[in-house]
């Protein structure tokens, strides 16, 4: 018997309107494991009904002391009870367990952190350049957030939106991937008797047919989108013409730049975990390396040793290295993306083909590919892969490296390895990026903005304007002093 996870709408499981189910593929084995409801515009609007009361309700909307306690009541119910969301999560987007057990005892963490810095939050007093008159904010929430997620980390996104959102006093309709909701589904009914009714909603199906009526709701004040360049420009154009702010968290190319005083080791590591980690499907896959030419045969080959040990297998074992691709679509994309490098004249240094893995022949898996001789005009150089391909590019100076790395659509994370502090810190300044990571990959904390420029998108995630981002500022002004007649001669 398969599982079907349905809508969670108005604290309640909820069978799509539709009738319909779509089939959730685990790409280990290439089975079917499970069905998500196929939601339409009838179940959105469920959902934001729901949603619009329970964001009403002025022991919700008003008092931030009684928001507090339940973002501590969902952080305390994630730390007991977020196991059972790993095999969950990894049967639908294949992800070892070993980061995936890693986010899912982590994500009660990004909950508390909103819990306490709302409790910190203080109505601000405004200094004036005016006599007479004194003037203070207030945030004020925008009611209904719709939180639009990537099947990568699905739990993660989600916290991120979520858990600020809620802080700022709103209620949520989440819309996970297609490719991977049934977590999210499980997530809001482990919360049920934890969060009011309506305060969080999922709606599953597909983009075009529950995200964008999401968007396009009128009740829905602001929305939060994860995801690809062309999902993004797609709810941008549909809040701008509803006059809502988006925020747009999209893909990257991100660079690795090393120079030759690198500390190798940590270079080939931070290296690795930027573009191997998670299969390369994430988007600040570290998946251009840009390296010093008197280091780089001596650097793609200790490369090519790391990852002749590793091991590929069921993702659910501990012992697991390399699981599958998250599905068959990306599978795809990425091999013929390869396919067209290679014709674009790059060489492959290492990887480049599907694994066959025994007991798993029917899995989407894939050797970790390094490719070299590649242009820097070329398809794979230029756009994102979201897959364990590394181009690698070499230069002989500085110059030559902030160019390569520079010259690109994208802008949301790089990483710079050298040995060098003052160095590190011109070049850092120098790159364009949302984030720069200084001989190391990956850290994340709910006290940095995380976010891109250019076709990363724009708005930013976390950061000490979490909270603020998901309200509005109204300021009421104070008259201090009786008003003069206007018109007095
Ligand atoms: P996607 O754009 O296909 O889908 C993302 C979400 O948007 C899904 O829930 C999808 O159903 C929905 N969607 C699609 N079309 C829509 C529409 N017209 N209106 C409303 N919703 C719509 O992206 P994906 O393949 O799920 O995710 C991979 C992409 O996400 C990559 O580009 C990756 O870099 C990016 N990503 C970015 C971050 C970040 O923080 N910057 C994090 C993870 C993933």
């Amino acid at each position: 018997m398969i599982r079907r996870f349905q809508h969670f709408i108005n604290g309640h499981s909820t069978p799509p309107n539709s009738g319909e189910w779509i089939d959730s593929i685990n790409p280990a084995t290439g089975a079917v494991w499970a069905q998500i409801a196929r939601g339409n515009k009838a179940d959105v609007d469920l959902a934001v009904e729901a949603a619009l009361t329970a964001s009403q309700q002025p022991d919700w909307r008003d008092s931030a002391a009684n928001r507090s306690e339940i973002l501590h009541g969902i952080a305390d119910r994630l730390d007991s009870e977020h196991k059972q969301l790993i095999e969950i999560e990894i049967n639908d987007n294949g992800k070892r367990i070993r980061e995936v057990a890693a986010q899912m005892a982590g994500l009660g963490g990004w909950y508390r952190h909103f819990a306490l810095a709302l409790a910190k939050m203080e109505v601000e007093e405004l200094t004036l350049d005016l006599e007479g008159v004194s003037a203070h904010l207030e945030l004020i929430p925008y009611g209904v957030i719709g939180a639009i997620t990537a099947w990568n980390s699905p739990l993660m996104i989600a916290a991120w939106k979520v858990a600020p959102a809620l802080a700022g006093g709103n209620a949520v309709i989440i819309k996970p991937s297609e490719m991977a909701s049934a977590s999210t589904v499980l997530f809001a009914e482990v919360l049920s008797d934890v969060v009011p009714d309506g305060l969080i909603n999922v709606v599953t199906g597909y983009g075009d047919e529950v995200g964008a009526e999401i968007v396009d709701a009128d009740a829905v004040k602001k929305v939060s989108f994860t995801g690809s360049e062309i999902g993004g420009s797609k709810v941008a154009t549909t809040a701008a013409k509803h006059v809502k702010p988006s925020t747009l968290e999209l893909g990257g190319k991100s660079p690795q730049i090393v120079f030759a005083d690198a500390d190798l080791e940590s270079a080939i590591n931070g290296v690795m975990s930027g573009i191997f980690l998670s299969n390369g499907q994430s988007c600040v896959a570290g998946s251009r390396l840009i390296i010093h030419d008197e280091i780089r045969g001596a650097f793609v080959e200790r490369l090519k040793e790391k990852l002749d040990g590793l091991h590929f297998g069921n993702p659910l074992r501990e012992d697991t290295d390399i699981g599958p691709i998250a599905n068959e679509a990306q599978f795809d994309k990425i091999l013929s993306m390869v396919d067209r490098a290679r014709q674009e004249g790059a060489t492959i240094a290492a990887g480049g083909s599907k694994k066959v893995v025994p007991g798993f022949e029917n899995g989407f898996f894939m050797e970790p590919t390094i490719l070299e001789n590649v242009s820097p005009y070329a398809e794979i150089w230029r756009k994102e892969v979201f897959g364990p391909v590394l181009c690698v590019h070499s230069f002989s100076n500085k110059e030559e490296a902030i160019t390569l790395a520079n010259d690109s659509d994208y802008g949301l994370a790089a990483g710079i390895w050298t040995t060098d502090e003052g160095f590190a810190s011109e070049i850092a300044s120098k790159i364009d990026s949302g984030t720069v990571y200084i001989n190391h990959y990956r850290s994340v904390s709910a006290c940095a903005p995380v976010g891109g420029i250019k076709k990363s998108g724009y708005g930013r995630e976390l950061g000490p304007n979490a909270i603020r981002d998901f309200m509005q500022e109204k300021v009421i002004w104070n008259g201090k002093v009786g008003v003069p007649d206007p018109f007095a001669r």
